[in-house]
């Protein structure tokens, strides 16, 4: 398989077919950790990658599948691209990770049970997300069809182009589909090759990661002479990456001295790489990557560099403290029942803030209509001019509030 060249997010309610979908379009299960399992929830952001296919003959939307035959045919198919899902958890706790993974997302899937009233309320939270956010390339799926009348399935598309109405989705393709029982799937990869196109991305620049997980994945007990180092997992935003590259890592590692703690940058080299499930030389921009370092497995372990930022040393922003942040808040608060005015940011008030695959809780030090000032709790490597997600709590939940541009 090559190196996806775009990254798609599925996003949506929960219990709306995400994970099925992308388990249709791909053949891999993404719920992989046991807790989610037992939730039966994605609490992480799960990744799958699939490579498209045609058949010659046939003609669109019926060419395209995932297999090597094509269904209807059985002529051979040829590779169209190679892609790559993030898929979002739909459960309302937890926004932060949809918001993580909105940042590395180049277009997404909106999925949306037919059988169910439209809008749900996370259907509206992670619409209001993309929208807010600036994902443009958008694809609605109108899942579950399987289980509804024709004259259900119109209601339910009515109700669709109701809710989309004014928003970066109001002219989104909206394909009826069954995620288990296969049935459109040639149709949704024929809107997701007309809407969601690859990004040209900037392959002279040095190179940028985004870090969404980080894990030890040595088994417990090995001698220390066979214990591999630290991986980080992630997407490249602009740059290649190689074997024996040199990385630098921040805000890096938390060290406390004398009462006081700091964060210093970690540096390491890059031993190999894995883009989706294949080794690679070099990896360029598109789809989530794995990459080993020769850093302590310790560091890594559980995710612990997540919403970090890797590249070459000495190319990297600097790590911010506090932002100075220019807003943009919605109107109302989405996604309860009691849908509320938002009002001002006010002084002292905790914000959750998104910069990147980062999320960390910022204090409001000062604020005006447009403008505040955060200290945040743990510190964030981003570029000035670059965009955070701004959460508020309501009732015993962070709630999406708008976004800010860092000025400094
Ligand atoms: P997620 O929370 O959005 O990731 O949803 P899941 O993919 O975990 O699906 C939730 C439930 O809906 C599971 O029991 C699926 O088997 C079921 N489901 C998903 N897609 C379909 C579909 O197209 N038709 C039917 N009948 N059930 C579906
Ligand atoms: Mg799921």
């Amino acid at each position: 398989m090559s190196q996806p060249c775009v990254n798609i997010g599925m996003v949506g309610h929960v219990d709306h077919g995400k994970t099925t979908l992308v388990r249709s379009l791909s053949g891999v299960w993404t719920d992989k950790h046991s807790e989610e399992l037992k939730r039966g929830i994605s609490i992480r952001l799960g990744y799958a990658d699939t490579t498209l296919m045609k058949c010659p003959t046939c003609p669109e939307p019926r060419c395209y599948s995932v297999k090597n035959e094509c269904p209807h045919c059985g002529a051979k198919t040829e590779k169209v691209r190679t892609i790559s899902f993030v898929d979002s958890p739909g459960h309302e706790t937890l926004m932060a990770t949809m918001l993580s993974g909105a940042a590395i997302m180049d277009g997404a899937i909106l999925v949306i049970a037919a059988n169910e009233e439209c809008p749900q309320p996370q259907t509206k939270e992670h619409l209001m997300a993309l929208d807010i956010i600036g994902i443009k390339n958008v694809v609605i799926v109108q899942n579950k069809i399987d289980l509804v009348s024709r004259k259900d399935v119109i209601e339910n598309y009515k109700q669709i182009k109701d809710f989309v109405k004014g928003t970066v989705a109001e002219n989104a393709p909206i394909i009826p589909i069954s995620a288990q029982q296969d049935i459109n799937i040639d149709a949704l990869i024929d809107a997701m090759e007309k809407v969601i196109p690859a990004p040209t991305y900037k392959l002279d620049k040095d190179a940028r990661m985004l870090i969404a997980r980080s894990f030890d994945i040595n088994r417990p007990g090995l001698p220390i002479d066979q214990i591999s180092g630290g991986v980080i997992g992630g997407t490249l935003t602009e740059g290649t990456l190689k074997a024996g590259d040199e990385l630098e890592i921040k805000p890096g590692r938390k060290v406390e001295s004398e009462g006081a703690i700091h964060w210093d940058p970690v540096h390491t080299r890059v031993t190999g790489i894995i883009a989706g499930t294949t080794p690679v030389d070099e990896a360029t921009p598109g789809g989530l990557l794995a990459v080993g370092t020769e850093l302590d497995p310790e560091l890594t372990k559980s995710d612990s560099l997540t919403g970090q930022v890797a590249g070459k040393p000495g190319t990297l922003p600097s790590t911010n403290h506090s932002f100075t942040l220019r807003l943009k808040l919605l109107d109302r608060v989405v996604g309860v029942d009691d849908e509320g005015e938002i009002g001002q940011i006010k002084t002292s008030e905790p914000l959750m803030l998104n910069a990147g695959t980062a999320t960390t809780v910022g204090i409001v030090t000062s604020a005006r209509e447009d403008v505040a000032e955060v200290n945040l709790k743990r510190p964030v490597c981003a570029d000035i001019g670059s965009m955070v997600a701004i959460s508020r709590r309501i009732g015993s939940r962070w709630r999406l509030i708008g976004i800010g541009v860092i000025e400094d």
